[in-house]
């Protein structure tokens, strides 16, 4: 139990330093058990109110508090934060001149600041004053970075298991918005912080409407969107520099207030363009996932991805970014076929490929889905929802399933005709009887099955395939050119007759509609 002495500051010294009259969720909560010296894991969305945490608690423990973060660029933005509401704070980091190192040292001998931010990687810089005699706490921000099985796993955050042997009775606080099962038991076991406290707030943002689509004709799909929403701040992630910088372009030629974002921008572009968002001056940000960490502008009403993500833990710290305001906002991805072979191509040769590979499955299926994606999302980070959202697009449209054998057959016997050598584009091309070079230099218009599927249209063809590839009855050879081969359950379908269910395409008619309007 805290003393209450201590657990009657609580209140004032957040009302003081932070201006806020009341504690969030489970803020009390985990202030109490750092204050108690207790290892602590703290798992809260973007935008939920972590650095609060370790802030408040640092205000009240003798000594410093030390904060460990791997975001360099944003350490002055968040010590001017702190100075400015009156907390004394530093960071040290390898660039600065030697008499400002020193001058930070001594303020920590001292005890004149309260909160000393560093990134692992200047730790050993320290080691001379990191002792129980300074220092009272350790925060330990984007946990995750830790381990392997993160999303965005760093090695200089895998020394950190030192710090508990360094300093067996300070307590640590480590906190990260994304965090699944595999990867919060690894950060306690690598921390050394194996009986932590774990505050697992929920990750449910109801306020945030999803939706996936297919990725056809995306740049029109996404004018129309914004055209429907004027005024809206929101952004647009990409896969690629490039891209960022294309489909601003295209959008400037619609008559959208947009602008490019990402790390081959110089510093001074990048502070301008992080600002003009901030104030409005810019309506959408083309960005990599570069930007928006940081970023707070509560107003962001909507989050387009125009490629897929690599994960599941990306894709939600990126929706985060919107409706931090608590108002309705809303997430749209577009699903694209190519993406995902693009993304399984970086991550051939890393070295957890593995986990990588599994990770992006799973942002696969969550996109393919037609069950609540909710539901999906939370089951991911280990929550159960019990009902269906109502405020995502399968809940909004539950699919209209069908009997798709035939069109599984048809396919099916197709990709064997072609010995299983060719990818989707090929194989959708002898479906639909196409008579163009490729076809005919390889003789495959001469193949039985050639046009046996005319009567669907190309883009159908292509979603009904991304069904059967999710289904299991075929898959990809990603080491074989992406050639469409068969699966142990595709003979379920050719030879015994399997039923296959299959969900009504999305019919998209965007160029029409985009025609009508001005
Ligand atoms: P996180 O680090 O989890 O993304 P922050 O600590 O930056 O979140 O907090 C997100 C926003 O919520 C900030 O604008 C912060 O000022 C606000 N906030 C945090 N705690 C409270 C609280 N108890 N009452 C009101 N606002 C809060
Ligand atoms: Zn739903």
């Amino acid at each position: 139990m805290l003393l209450k002495e201590t657990q009657s500051k609580l209140l004032p010294t957040l009302k003081k330093y932070f201006g806020y009259d009341s504690f969030r969720d489970q803020q009390q909560l985990i202030v109490e058990s750092v204050l108690l010296k207790k290892d602590n894991l703290v798992i809260m969305p973007t935008g939920g109110g972590k650095s609060i945490c370790f802030q408040l608690p640092a205000l009240l423990f003798e000594g410093v508090t030390l904060v460990i973060s791997p975001l360099i660029a944003l350490m002055k933005d968040q010590v001017d934060g702190l100075n400015a509401n009156g907390i004394t704070a530093d960071f040290y980091n390898s660039s600065q001149e030697k008499f400002e190192q020193d001058a930070i040292f001594d303020k920590v001998v001292n005890k004149e600041i309260k909160l000393l931010y560093v990134a692992p990687e200047s730790l050993s810089f320290l080691e001379n004053i990191l002792n129980e005699t300074y220092f009272s706490c350790i925060a330990i921000d984007e946990a995750h970075c830790i381990s392997s099985w993160g999303h965005d796993f760093r090695p200089s955050y895998q020394q950190l298991g030192f710090l508990k042997k360094l300093l067996p009775n300070t307590p640590i606080i480590a906190l990260t918005a994304t965090a699944d099962k595999a990867t919060r038991k690894d950060i306690l076991e690598q921390l050394n912080i194996p009986k932590a406290a774990q505050f697992l707030s929920s990750f449910d943002r109801k306020n945030i409407e999803l939706e996936v689509r297919p990725a056809n004709d995306r740049v029109l799909q996404i004018i129309k969107f914004i055209r429907k929403k004027p005024s809206e701040a929101g952004i647009i992630y990409c896969l690629s520099r490039k891209s960022t910088e294309q489909l601003a372009e295209k959008l400037m030629q619609n008559g959208i207030n947009a602008k490019a974002y990402h790390a081959g921008l110089n510093f001074i572009e990048r502070t301008k363009a992080q600002e003009d968002f901030i104030y409005d001056k810019t309506q959408v940000v083309c960005a990599t996932i570069a930007f928006g960490m940081g970023i707070d502008k509560s107003n962001v009403r909507w989050v387009i991805h125009y490629n897929m993500p690599k994960n599941i833990e990306g894709y939600y710290q990126e929706i985060g970014r919107c409706g931090r305001d608590g108002l309705d906002a809303k997430a749209l991805l577009f699903h694209s076929y190519s993406d995902v072979i693009q993304l399984r191509k970086f991550m051939s040769g890393a070295s957890n490929e593995e986990v990588q590979v599994a990770k992006l499955e799973r942002m696969k299926q969550f996109s393919e889905a037609t069950t609540c994606r909710r539901k999906i999302l939370l089951s991911y980070f280990g929550e159960l929802l019990s009902e269906n959202c109502g405020n995502c697009d399968v809940c909004k449209n539950p699919p209209q399933v069908f009997n798709g054998t035939i069109i599984a057959q048809k396919a099916l016997s197709v990709i064997t005709r072609l010995n299983e050598n060719e990818a989707i584009g090929t194989v959708i091309d002898v479906l639909r009887g196409a008579h163009n070079a490729a076809i005919l230099d390889k003789g495959y218009d001469k193949l039985k099955s050639h046009g046996v599927g005319k009567e669907i249209s190309w883009r159908d063809w292509q979603q009904y395939i991304i069904q059967l590839i999710n289904q299991g009855y075929c898959e990809i050879a990603f080491h074989k050119n992406n050639a469409l081969r068969l699966t142990q359950f595709s003979k379920k379908v050719l030879f015994e007759n399997a039923t296959v269910s299959l969900t009504k395409a999305v019919d998209i008619k965007e160029q029409q509609i985009l025609q009508k309007e001005p």
